[in-house]
């Protein structure tokens, strides 16, 4: 019988526990494709899984792990062959269904995309869900008319959306400007590409339906006052993106900017996205995506360490993204 290692959550007495544990096999979820996962990645949602947060795995023993890539093992897929280097984002794997907190994943074919051959899979996870939806989001943008050398905001600078957005959109020829609550990490996201760094907007809805028009686009990962606020400062037919809830769920907004300024607020889920924007997606990360940016916002840390970084993503402590090997 062949054990791999994985960390399990376990609920008992109504708390979530994670346990370090030897599993085999027969444990695997139904799927036609079987991967030998090399990194996983924490993300904001990991964070709330891990703490139990949010009702979003319904059943335990569950190991979680909202994304992973590695190397196809065995597949019944013609999709897929043994070897080829593969990534998984969403499907609500890691919630639902088990997921790449272990060195062993199995999953449905239509679920894994073929890595592009310029990254690693510790770069793929480096990027992970939080830097494919950072990429949705730009494509977002340009789809609705984003100018060159725009003036674009991003808000949630130093979090993992938020930095992969800066990246990308810096590379692109674009103006960033950096929200941030961390002013302190100024020197950081500048090295990424913002050419200014701003301190967060208030925690009050805005004063006045209009403010002055600033923004050619913002990646907002934050929601709440702060998305509010960007629909006040669009420029007249510019668009907002709204990625992230880091601020709060709701949106204390007028629709005035809408109805004077033809703004947009476009919406992005990167969980259900279909299979050809997520290939895409994937071509656009490999093509614009700054690689020793990247790096420079990577932290690694074995699977024993992960379980205590949960609080620290959720109160938005946690800089950039984090990898984690699993094998370690
Ligand atoms: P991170 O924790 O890495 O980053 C979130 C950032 O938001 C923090 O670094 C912080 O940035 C800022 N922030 C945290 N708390 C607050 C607060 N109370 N008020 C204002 N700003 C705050 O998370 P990710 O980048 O991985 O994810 C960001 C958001 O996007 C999350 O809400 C996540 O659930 C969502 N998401 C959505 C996806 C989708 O498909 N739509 C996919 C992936 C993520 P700073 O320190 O710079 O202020």
């Amino acid at each position: 019988m062949a054990l791999f290692r994985a960390l399990v959550l376990h609920e008992e007495g109504g708390r979530v526990t994670p346990r370090l544990e030897d599993i085999d096999d027969v444990r695997l979820p139904e799927g036609e494709v079987t991967v030998a996962v090399e990194y996983s990645t924490l993300n904001y949602k990991d964070g709330m899984i891990l703490q139990g947060i949010g009702r979003l795995v319904r059943a335990y023993p569950h190991v979680p792990g909202i994304d992973f890539a590695g190397t196809v093992e065995h597949s019944d897929s013609p999709a897929f062959n043994p070897g080829d280097r593969v990534v998984l984002t969403g499907w609500r794997v890691g919630e639902v269904q088990w997921g790449g907190f272990a060195a062993k994943a199995r999953a449905k074919a239509e679920y894994l995309v073929h890595l592009p051959d310029s990254l690693s899979t510790r770069q793929a996870m480096a990027i992970g869900t939080a830097g494919f939806t950072a990429m949705l989001a730009v494509i977002a943008l340009e789809k609705h008319g984003l100018p060159m050398g725009a003036e674009a905001l991003v808000t949630g600078a130093a979090g993992g959306v938020g930095g992969v957005a800066i990246a990308l959109l810096s590379k692109l020829g674009h103006k960033v400007v950096a929200s941030t609550g961390r002013t302190e990490l100024r020197q950081y996201l500048e090295a990424l590409g913002a050419i200014e760094v701003v301190d967060r907007a208030p925690t009050t809805p805005p004063a006045r339906p209009l403010d002055r028009e600033r923004w050619d686009g913002a990646v907002d990962a934050v929601g709440g006052t702060t998305l509010a606020t960007i629909l006040t400062q669009l420029k007249y037919g510019a668009s907002v993106v709204a990625c992230g809830l880091a601020g709060g769920s709701d949106l204390p907004a007028s629709v005035v900017p809408f109805l004077l300024r033809g703004v947009n607020l476009l919406g992005i889920d990167s969980v259900m996205c279909p299979k050809w924007p997520r290939i895409d997606a994937w071509q656009r990360l490999a093509r614009d995506l700054p690689l020793d940016k990247l790096d420079t916002m990577t932290e690694e840390v074995p699977l024993s360490g992960v379980a205590a970084l949960a609080p620290k993503i959720l109160s938005g402590a946690v800089r950039g993204r984090t990898v984690i090997d699993v094998r370690r």
